[in-house]
This record gives structure tokens, C-alpha cells and sequence, in this order.
């Protein structure tokens, strides 16, 4: 990893936040996890990863947070990498249009969640990485460590202890899949899992080159191959679709880019060929996605142009 005062990303990450400083109003902490709700709503950091690996940052871009879902996007990959297609007999690929921790679809749709990235399906597929290594967790810190090249990247315990006590939700849609047959792990032991890959802590460097290897079209940092270049297209392309929820459609109006956002305030965001980026600020919309990130993220591809479109 190389850090560098850019020539062509730096001067625009600083334009983003020297624009993003002058808006008033950003959303809400999320309170749902007692742990995260004292979260501070005038932070905001941006980085951007180039496939080569070196990364340009602009304000709190080196300051941990916690990823939440945005881990979704890496736990498909891995879990994609081992089991192939038939992954997909177990969780769909469909936006749902719902919030991300709905249970309603998953009766009538016979226990199969709609996407990877609403709660129940990321349960889904933290479930099958979970029977594919025998601990899902640590694949997915094993593989945010060696891609972002900081080894002291960790789970913040606190943070799955103050979900697991407010995990209701979770567990029951977790225990509904099971009656199904879509769950192998006794669920008390999923959930532990899910919540500890919910609460790693990142910053906005770590996930803008950990997401590397979804625009170097499935190639890790070491060069080694995680995806196919077909399956890289194929988890951008749910990224694009399902990503931010129920607000996945608004998102792909306003940035025009794959992403994943998650709860703690981060999202990850991808230009095909050409770079990762990671933007955090933890005020959330209604949907819960981060208000100054999807704004960040907007003023990049009016910016630069960079967008899949
Ligand atoms: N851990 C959170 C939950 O399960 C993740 C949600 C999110 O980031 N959207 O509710």
C-alpha cells in the first residue's frame, strides 16, 4: 500500500469535502444498535484506491468505523469464490424494494431471501461461508487484512455484544429461514458469527483497498485470482442493484456506480477498471444509508465523469 498526494483524485476529494462541510443536515446515528448511537455526525472521510493500490484520502479517511453491512459485499465474494452458482439455489439476486431487515417476502417466498445484501440473505450466505470454512468471521477478517495490508484490522466486540442484545430481529428472521431448511448453523452460533462480521472496524482506507479486487475484476492485491471476471461483473452487478436497499434505484440515479452501504456509515463504492472508494459520515437516512456519503459519492461521478454509465 502507498499513500500519495494525487495528481488526479486528490484535488477532487478535497472539492468534495470542502463542499460537503457547507451542507447543513446529515442524518441520524444508528440508534437501533445502542453502541453506534453515540456516533459523531461531523465526521467524514473519503478515500480512493486505484487498482495498483496506492489510495488518496481526504478527512477522517484513516479513522476506524464500524463496516456493518458493508461486509455483506465482501462475505458474497468469498462465499462465491468457493461455492460457484450454486450459491444462488439458497438466496436470490432480485432488489427486494424493502428495508434492509424486513422479514415480509421470505413467507411467501418459501425462506429464500431476495438478495445477499438485505439482512436475511447476507444471514444466507454467512451461514454457508460459515459450514465452507468453519469460521466465517475470520475468513472475512483474514481477507480484510490481507487486502488492506493492516494486520491490527479487528472486530469490535462491544459493538456484536450491543447488536446481539438488540438482535430480535436478526434471530428471528435467522430462526424463520431454519424452519425452511436455508440455515445449517445452529442459529444462536450464526448469529455470533454475523454480528462479529458486522462489527469489524474500518476506515474508509482499509475498505477502499480491501474493494480492490472488484475493479481489478476479481484479482486480489497479492495478484492472486478471488473471482472470475464474470463473477466480479456479477457481485458489482448486485452492488448496483440491491446495495443500498430500498434506495438502491435513487443511488444508481444520483452516483451511477456499484456500492454497498452499511449502518455504521460507510459506503463502498466501485468504478469498474479504474478504482475503489469508501466514503463515511454516520448521519443515515430514513433508509439507512449514510446522508453526506451518497452525497460524497454523487459529487464524485458529477466530478469526474467516472460513473458505469
Ligand atoms: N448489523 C446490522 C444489522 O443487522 C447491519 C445493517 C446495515 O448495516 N444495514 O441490522
Amino acid at each position: 500500500m502507498s499513500s500519495a498526494v494525487a495528481p488526479a483524485f486528490q484535488p477532487v476529494l478535497d472539492q468534495i469535502a470542502a463542499d460537503i462541510a457547507a451542507r447543513p443536515g446529515r442524518g441520524r446515528p444508528a440508534d437501533y444498535i445502542p453502541a453506534l448511537a453515540e456516533a459523531d455526525t461531523s465526521r467524514f472521510g473519503m478515500a480512493v484506491a486505484e487498482p495498483d493500490g496506492t489510495v488518496y484520502g481526504v478527512g477522517d479517511w484513516r479513522h476506524p468505523f464500524s463496516a456493518q453491512s458493508i461486509t455483506k459485499a465482501f462475505t458474497l465474494a468469498l462465499t462465491l469464490a468457493l461455492e460457484g452458482e450454486a450459491l444462488w439455489e439458497h438466496v436470490g439476486r432480485e432488489p427486494s424494494g424493502n428495508p434492509f431487515n424486513s422479514l415480509v417476502q421470505l413467507e411467501y417466498e418459501n425462506g429464500i431471501p431476495r438478495n445477499p445484501f438485505i439482512n436475511a440473505g447476507a444471514l444466507v450466505v454467512t451461514d454457508r461461508l460459515h459450514a465452507l470454512t468453519g469460521d466465517a468471521s475470520g475468513t472475512l477478517r483474514a481477507f480484510l487484512r490481507a487486502e488492506s495490508g493492516r494486520q491490527e484490522l479487528d472486530f469490535d466486540l462491544a459493538v456484536a455484544a450491543s447488536e446481539a442484545a438488540h438482535g430480535d430481529r436478526n434471530a428471528a428472521l435467522a430462526h424463520f429461514m431454519a424452519s425452511y431448511g436455508n440455515i445449517r448453523t445452529p442459529v444462536p452460533e450464526l448469529l455470533e458469527q454475523y454480528f462479529r462480521q458486522c462489527s469489524l472496524e474500518t476506515s474508509c482506507a482499509d475498505l477502499a483497498l480491501a474493494g480492490g479486487f472488484l475493479a481489478r475484476h476479481g484479482i486480489r492485491a497479492d495478484g492472486s485470482s478471488l473471482l472470475t471476471r464474470s463473477q466480479a461483473k456479477q457481485v458489482n452487478a448486485v452492488m448496483l442493484t440491491c446495495g443500498t436497499y430500498d434506495a438502491a434505484g435513487d443511488f444508481a440515479y444520483r452516483v451511477g456506480l456499484p456500492g454497498k452501504s452499511g449502518v455504521g456509515g460507510g459506503i463502498v463504492a466501485v468504478v469498474p477498471g479504474r478504482c475503489t472508494l469508501c466514503v463515511w459520515s454516520p448521519g443515515l437516512d430514513e433508509r439507512g444509508n449514510s446522508v453526506a456519503g451518497v452525497a460524497a459519492l454523487d459529487r464524485f461521478t458529477t466530478l469526474t465523469g467516472l460513473s458505469v454509465f
